[in-house]
């Protein structure tokens, strides 16, 4: 849960006054504290400690840039799955050679970027991927890594929507089709596959999936490994769940997680890799968003926020649970609220039938656990431009993505076209 705290009727994340932030960069605006992401890093840097493990961050999870260079200064690298969080991962500082490149979907272009930056290695999610990069790094003379997805077949027991490893899923290989890559590799001078990877699910809470997939990733390293395809680096991938809300299950401990890492390759002497996105970030931010007005609705009224599902998707798209909690100076009696957004969509719904105190246009509100997965899926849906986020530490603060201009949001576009004559 995002550590925002109240005293004498002054809000703060990281010692920074909620209410004066609202006013000085306006609404929506995600904030993000540093204090709580550098503690998730050393918690799971200490969970690790002892086994040849790299972490790389997912950068979908959050990839502003100033978070990346939070994980670039604690060393960490990155998880990237297109060519634009390439570059943004490289600008943050993170090392080249500290990327993975995830993804069923790379373009030759993507590739060659990748190949060209010097990457650490790519996770590769189909034969046809391995023959393009083959290509791609015969034609360009550079020798390159790549680590195989195994689609384990495991049910991650979280929402159907971030779901990945099962066999239906579009995700990894099969083992017939990775006795074919392996076999495929061993033709091609310039991809040394001697790697595994995996990837379940995300917002996973429960440590049975892991503990499954990694038994299968193990198991199967082992057959390659007596058929002579050495592996030398094994990627369990993301997925550790956080918890956003207090009614629900407590998710799996880190120490447990990397326990269970630890013992599914205990007799591995390799590299493990790990791809945490959400876990890192979740509970660090929230999205700060003002009461435009209340309106009087059939069942209970209807609390419309000045964020919609434009700025945060997760409870349009995944029915997801996030703490609402308006920043009264003073405990107010409460009322139920169906708290919306102004997007014309009925879906446009963070919260039905909450019990808040009682809130009044023009009252802030935080809505927590907005870290991961919030400002890196808004869109300007209703031409609504992209929210302003922002980074605190310890009582200080610093916009590290301004609010978008509408001018900006515009451009690109033009009131012209075939036949139709430019706008005066
Ligand atoms: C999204 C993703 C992750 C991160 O998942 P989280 O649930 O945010 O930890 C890691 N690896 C891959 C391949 C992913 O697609």
């Amino acid at each position: 849960m995002t550590p925002i705290t109240e005293q004498d009727g002054v809000w703060r994340l990281d010692g920074v006054d909620l209410h004066a932030l609202a006013d000085a960069v306006g609404t929506p605006t995600y904030v993000y504290s540093s204090a709580t992401i550098r503690a998730r890093i050393a918690e799971l840097q200490q969970a690790v400690r002892g086994l040849d493990a790299r972490i790389c961050y997912a950068v979908k999870a959050n990839p502003n840039l100033a978070v990346l260079a939070l994980m670039a200064h604690a060393g960490l690298g990155a998880d990237i799955v297109s060519g634009g969080e390439l570059q943004r991962a490289l600008r943050a500082g993170i090392p080249a050679q500290r990327i993975v490149f995830s993804g069923v979907g790379k373009t030759e272009a993507e590739i060659v970027a990748a190949v060209e930056a010097g990457i650490w290695r790519f996770n590769i999610e189909s034969r046809d991927e391995l023959h393009l990069l083959c290509r791609v790094s015969s034609r360009l003379g550079t020798l390159v890594n790549a680590a195989l997805r195994l689609n384990p077949d495991v049910d991650a027991r979280t929402h159907a929507k971030i779901s990945t490893g099962r066999a239906q899923n579009k995700f990894g290989v099969d083992r017939d089709e990775a006795w074919r890559c392996f076999a495929d590799a061993a033709e091609c001078a310039y991809v040394r596959l001697d790697g595994l990877h995996m990837h379940i699910g995300s917002q996973i809470v429960e440590l049975d999936p892991f503990r499954e997939a990694l038994g299968h990733v193990a198991g199967f390293r082992k057959e390659l490994d007596a058929a002579g395809y050495p592996v030398r680096s094994i990627d369990v991938g993301g997925g550790l769940g956080v918890r956003y809300a207090l009614h629900a299950p407590a998710p799996v401990p880190v120490q447990d997680y990397a326990d269970a890492i630890r013992s599914a390759f205990a007799d591995f002497d390799g590299t493990l890799v790990l791809e945490p996105g959400r876990w890192l970030v979740a509970d660090a931010g929230i999205l700060l968003t003002r009461v435009i007005r209340v309106k009087p609705g059939a069942e209970r009224p209807f609390l419309i926020l000045d964020a919609g599902m434009n700025d945060l998707l997760r409870p349009a798209l995944y029915d997801a649970w996030h703490g609402i909690v308006p920043l009264h100076a003073r405990e107010a009696s409460t009322r139920r609220y169906d708290v919306v957004g102004p997007v014309c969509e009925s879906s446009d719904t963070f919260a039905v039938d909450r019990d808040l105190p009682m809130c009044g246009a023009g009252d802030l509100v935080a809505i927590l656990g907005a870290g991961a997965y919030g400002a890196s899926m808004a869109s300007t849906y209703n031409s609504r431009p992209l929210p302003a986020e922002v980074l605190v530490d310890a009582g200080c603060h610093a916009v590290v993505r301004e609010r978008q201009t509408v001018e900006a949001m515009l451009a690109g576009e033009a009131a012209r076209g075939p036949g139709i004559e430019p706008a005066p």
